[in-house]
């Protein structure tokens, strides 16, 4: 089948092809994310395989439609860039990756969560100019720690594993409680209970409009003083705002975040010789007890062969006309 690759980055590439030798489809890749501008490229193309900023809204979907496209294939688990009513009205069928590493994402939690809680980026800068002093590098242990975990899916039960395991007592919060959860050693706990007793607070539900800005002004003055949050899932469960206001007044001890709200046009680019125009940013990443990655928490080989095995495998599926396994589907 022919496949349009938006965002396209050499990794994509690589692996993708990799995955590709098996199955035959003719991919044509395009640097650019999609939107409304670059959507004609997309003309002819009967899949169109996109990723976490790449925008498929009403009217862009409407422009694929009306090119050929027949199935969007996001090369990630998150959909919330995708509005899937307008695709289900317009006859498109959406597929996802709804399972590839979920140690990935939370490995990568766990190295935010250790980094900034050791001040591991503040050392590696001071000993690469021969400053060996400890001041104000002081962290604690995790071990005897609460740990709250929102959303313990997938990637939220692997945290917990990680987090049970270094000693620490992990309480959960979902809106569909797990029995899985509970059989790691952890427990469920009201979002009253994780504010006020946990010491970190780490975020693994996705975007809905129900967990948008779930971390608010409220939230932040109820929790406890000096907690660390993490955020490895979508920006936007964060308001970016209140959390800086937050950090400001040492009520949020540190932020470690590998997702931003207004990521889009930013992450996965090389902006080093750009001024950037993202005030909120620029302040979050002035702070020393900040730490930003640019979503890179699925970025592991194991994590990625399966994401682009998965993908190109559902569009075989969508193509030869067997059930498709990782349907998305308007609620
Ligand atoms: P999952 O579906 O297995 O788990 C998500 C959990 O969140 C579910 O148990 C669900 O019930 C829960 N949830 C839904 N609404 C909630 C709410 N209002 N409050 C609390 N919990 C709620 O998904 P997963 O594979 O664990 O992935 C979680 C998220 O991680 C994805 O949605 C995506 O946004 C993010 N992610 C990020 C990266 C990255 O590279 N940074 C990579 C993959 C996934």
């Amino acid at each position: 089948m022919e496949i349009a690759v938006y965002s396209a980055k050499p990794y994509d590439r690589e692996y993708l092809e990799a995955a590709n030798a098996t199955m035959g489809h003719r991919l044509q890749y395009f640097d650019a994310g999609l939107d409304g501008e670059t959507v004609a490229l997309a003309s002819g193309h009967g899949a169109v395989c996109i990723f976490v900023n790449d925008k498929a809204d009403a009217d862009v979907l409407e422009a694929l439609a009306l090119g050929g496209t027949k199935l969007i294939a996001l090369r990630c688990t998150g959909f919330n860039n995708v509005d899937l009513n307008a695709a289900r009205n317009l006859g498109l069928k959406v597929v996802r990756v709804v399972d590839y590493s979920p140690n990935s994402v939370a490995e990568h939690a766990v190295a935010l969560l250790m980094a900034i809680n050791r001040k591991i980026h503040r050392a590696y800068n001071r000993t690469r100019d021969c400053n060996f002093a400890l001041d104000g590098l002081m962290g604690f242990d995790v071990a005897g720690k609460t740990v709250a975990v929102v959303g313990t899916g997938k990637i939220g039960r692997v945290f917990a594993k990680i987090m049970l395991g270094f000693g620490a007592d992990v309480i959960g919060y979902d809106t569909f409680p797990s029995p899985e959860f509970e059989a790691l050693g952890a427990r469920y706990a009201v979002p009253g209970e994780i504010g006020a007793s946990a010491d970190i607070i780490s975020l693994h539900c996705p975007l809905t409009p129900d967990t948008y800005h779930i971390i608010d002004a409220t939230m932040l003055s109820r929790a406890k003083r000096g907690a660390l949050l993490i955020n490895t899932s979508r920006g936007a469960l964060v308001d970016t705002e209140a959390v800086i206001d937050a950090l400001r007044s040492g009520q949020l001890g540190g932020l470690a975040i590998d997702v931003y709200e207004q990521e889009a046009g930013v992450f996965f680019r090389d902006l080093s010789n750009t001024i950037i125009n993202d005030d909120t940013l620029l302040r979050l990443m002035s702070f020393p007890n900040v730490i930003v990655t640019g979503h890179q928490a699925f970025l592991t080989r194991e994590a990625v062969t399966t994401i682009c095995q998965t993908t190109l495998q559902s569009v075989t599926e969508f193509e030869t006309g067997q059930p498709l396994s990782n349907e998305v589907k308007a609620p």
